[in-house]
């Protein structure tokens, strides 16, 4: 099953797409993160983080082809519905209309939305059942029941499966201490940090608290029953909130209660039945609310033991590093420029006077720190060289003052002061490129990642539609083989055929094809479905139907887009040589189906269709001397009998009567040409005349009651031919 949880991050939703991921089932999550997390889904699913009031929402819809959408996405603090009506009304109705209306264009099968509690309002006729007055009180549960509403609206109106759940107060982990049924939330986070739990009033008030898994089992079996309406999910039991304390208490040992005014507007007690939903559903709640409770304190307590670990590692990484460390970081490089300032003061001294005196130890110096720490510590060691090598020019018996007209002096001062500089700053160049490199490289791993996601979903919708293409029953290879049944040269029989073919491609049981009179005034029934009775003239006259004007003008496909009654909905000309031979139409279809893409199903089916046809009608046409008698109108045994064959299918397959008759004075050698023209002139074109194979006349009249046929034989008998029936045993029909 493919579905699409809105709102699939946040406390309830995460359990819900939990539960069916365990089912087996393809799980979209459509969720703008307002308060949900990610974090709560650990599993392979489809990740959509997007507004329900976003436009953008049609093409997951396009592409997700969902069978159920859960819509649990909502704004949910009653105390915010308040403050901002307009975000509540945005979110919760406008929102919920937008999933609706693209669920219903999409084709989901089943809409589940999750109204509250909250509908009720201060209505106090507890166990409140599903029948029992709304009076909401707050924004939030005027959006809800506004919701319920509309739900029931899209099914009226469109056939979506629509079923509104109205929780009682959920709890479970993963709960945020605001939004609603927030008490047990708000109670364990104050007992796990010690704070007082605040109880407006006496602790009598009630609530009927679920558990968050029950709500996720629910849902999950409404999604696959025919479940709709509007049903409340809860335990069916109240508990107070002294109750709640005890439970508590039971868990975590005594707990302070801090005792407040009771709150203005704040629903007191709430307790719904479940006994419909019981009932319905065949599900039942399997938590108790000691069980609830410690499975949600336990997550509590171990949150909040990760939290505390987390917050004391971000504590040590915050705090500001001691003094001495700071000094100590300050004060590293000075200490080792100083460490190798002495071993070169040691190194220029040890080799001064050997054959490695060329060596300058001090160039070395101010290299090795220029590279290491950049430039502050390459002008230090340039200083100090230059102190070390001004000493030893004075130790070498040079005067200071001689030192101040030494070009050469002043140029080796230059050289420490060049290499110092240019190393110091290239490396710092280096470090800060290194360093921008780095985020580039992070930003492009990030990058990578989203681009991967993208790819990756591309793959999946790209083998999606192969595999729709391929496996699809209206492709057009699979269209022509069942068209290729048609391959007879029997108007009669492709006329019957045609049925089943237009039937089983279209997926429709009210198929009709009417044949066209070669003056273009009349259509004839000539063939149609026999499922359902629906409503379908025998005989059509062409001025009295501007659609079938229309049709036979333009020679276009109808479609009956204002719904006029009496009128197919769907109808094309089956065409040969530019005439127009026959009309197929559609009578019934749901109203999915008024796509372009079906109206596009229907126009090839009748175009392969028609050529079928074209090429029955010309053989007949062509081969008219060998099937009639010479002269007359008077078909031979052979084509006869095929065209009855053919009668008989329709009738057995498609409900279409005929009546079979013959001249009461209709003896072999009789004058059956003269006989023959006098029958023809009550006959119409899809009557026929025709030979048994023991020389019997014989009239076939198609698409005919017994009541019609009595009228056809009444009408011969003032033209003086007596007609019986025939015996539909006939020894040669076999
Ligand atoms: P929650 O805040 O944990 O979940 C709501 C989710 O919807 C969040 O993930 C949030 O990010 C998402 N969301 C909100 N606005 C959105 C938007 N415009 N577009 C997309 N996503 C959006 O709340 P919850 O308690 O899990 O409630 C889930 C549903 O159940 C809500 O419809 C709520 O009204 C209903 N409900 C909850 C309780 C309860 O006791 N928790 C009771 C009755 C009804």
């Amino acid at each position: 099953m493919r579905v699409l949880i809105t709102g699939g991050y946040g406390f309830i939703g995460s359990f819900v797409a939990e539960r069916f991921y365990q089912e087996g089932c393809e799980v979209s999550i459509l969720d703008d993160l307002s308060t949900g997390n990610p974090d709560h889904i650990d599993f392979k699913h489809h990740k959509y983080i997007l507004s329900i009031e976003d436009p953008n929402c049609e093409e997951l819809f396009r592409n997700g082809r969902f069978e159920v959408v859960v819509h649990l996405a909502a704004q949910v603090s009653v105390a915010a519905s308040v403050e901002d009506p307009g975000l509540d009304t945005r979110t919760n109705v406008l929102g919920l209309t937008q999933m609706l209306n693209l669920s219903r264009k999409y084709g989901v099968r089943k809409f589940i939305m999750a109204s509250s509690a909250a509908v009720y309002g201060m209505n106090e006729r507890f166990p409140l059942t599903e029948q029992e007055a709304c009076e909401p009180v707050s924004p939030y549960g005027i959006s809800k029941w506004v919701g319920e509403r509309y739900c029931r609206k899209w099914q009226e109106l469109y056939g979506l499966e629509t079923l509104c759940l109205r929780f009682s107060n959920v709890y479970g982990p993963r709960q945020q201490s605001s939004g609603e049924g927030g008490v047990v939330s708000v109670f364990l986070e104050n007992a796990m940090s010690g704070k007082p739990l605040p109880v407006y009033g006496d602790g009598t008030q009630f609530r009927d608290f679920i558990y968050v898994r029950d709500v996720a089992d629910a849902i999950f079996r409404a999604a696959s029953s025919t479940l709709t309406g509007i049903y409340n999910l809860s335990t069916g039991q109240a508990s107070s909130v002294n109750d709640l304390i005890s439970c508590l208490e039971r868990l975590h040992g005594p707990l302070t209660v801090q005792r407040k005014e009771k709150r203005q507007g704040d629903i007191e007690k709430s307790l719904l039945d479940n006994r419909a939903i019981r009932r319905d559903l065949d599900w039942a709640p399997r938590y108790e609310l000691a069980e609830g409770l410690a499975l949600t304190y336990e997550w509590t307590a171990q949150r909040q033991a990760a939290a505390d670990r987390e917050e004391a590692a971000e504590e040590k990484k915050k705090r500001p590093p001691s003094r001495f460390r700071q000094w100590l970081h300050k004060c590293l490089p000075y200490a080792e420029n100083l460490g190798l300032f002495a071993i070169t003061v040691y190194l220029s001294g040890a080799f001064a006077d050997s054959s490695y005196e060329f060596l300058d130890f001090k160039l070395f110096y101010i290299l090795i720190l220029g590279m290491v720490h950049g430039n502050r510590q390459a002008i230090t060691a340039v200083i100090l060289s230059s102190a070390l090598f001004t000493w030893e020019q004075l130790n070498n018996g040079r005067e200071l003052i001689s030192l101040m007209y030494d070009t050469e002096y002043f140029f080796q001062i230059a050289i420490y002061l060049f290499i110092g500089l240019v190393v110091g700053y290239t490396v710092e160049r280096k470090l800060a490129l290194i360093s921008s490199l780095k985020s580039q490289l992070l930003d492009g791993a990030e990058k990578y990642e989203f681009l991967h996601g993208v790819y990756q979903e591309t793959r999946r919708v790209k083998e999606e539609l192969q595999q729709q293409i391929l496996n699809n029953g209206d492709s057009f290879g699979k269209i022509y083989a069942v068209t290729k049944n048609l391959e007879s040269l029997e108007p009669e029989k492709i006329l019957a055929s045609t049925v089943s073919v237009v039937e089983s491609i279209l997926k429709s049981d009210s198929v009709t094809i009417y044949t066209v009179n070669k003056y273009g005034s009349y259509l004839r029934l000539a063939a149609r479905s026999n499922g359902e009775p629906f409503d379908a003239p025998k005989s059509l006259k062409v001025e009295e139907y501007p659609f079938i004007q229309e049709m036979l003008t333009n020679k276009q496909l109808y479609v009956n887009k204002r719904l006029q009654p009496g009128t197919p909905l769907l109808a094309a000309p089956v065409q040969s040589g530019g005439q127009v031979l026959a009309v197929i139409a559609l009578h019934r279809m749901p109203f999915e189906n008024f796509t372009l893409y079906y109206q596009n199903l229907f126009k090839v089916t009748v175009e392969l269709v028609s050529s079928a046809l074209s090429r029955a009608l010309s053989y007949v046409e062509a081969t008219a001397s060998q099937r009639y008698l010479e002269d007359t109108l008077i078909l031979k045994p052979e084509v006869f009998k095929e065209i009855l064959d053919s009668k008989r299918l329709a009738r057995d397959r498609h409900g279409v009567e005929y009546a079979l008759l013959t001249p009461v004075d209709s003896r072999p050698g009789h004058d059956f040409a003269e006989l023959s023209r006098v029958i023809s002139r009550s006959l119409r074109e899809t009557d026929y005349i025709g030979l048994s194979p023991d020389g019997k006349l014989l009239l076939l009249l198609s698409n005919s009651t017994r009541e019609e046929a009595d009228f056809v034989a009444r009408r011969l008998s003032q033209s003086g031919v007596e007609m019986a029936f025939v015996n539909e045993e006939l020894p040669y029909v076999g």
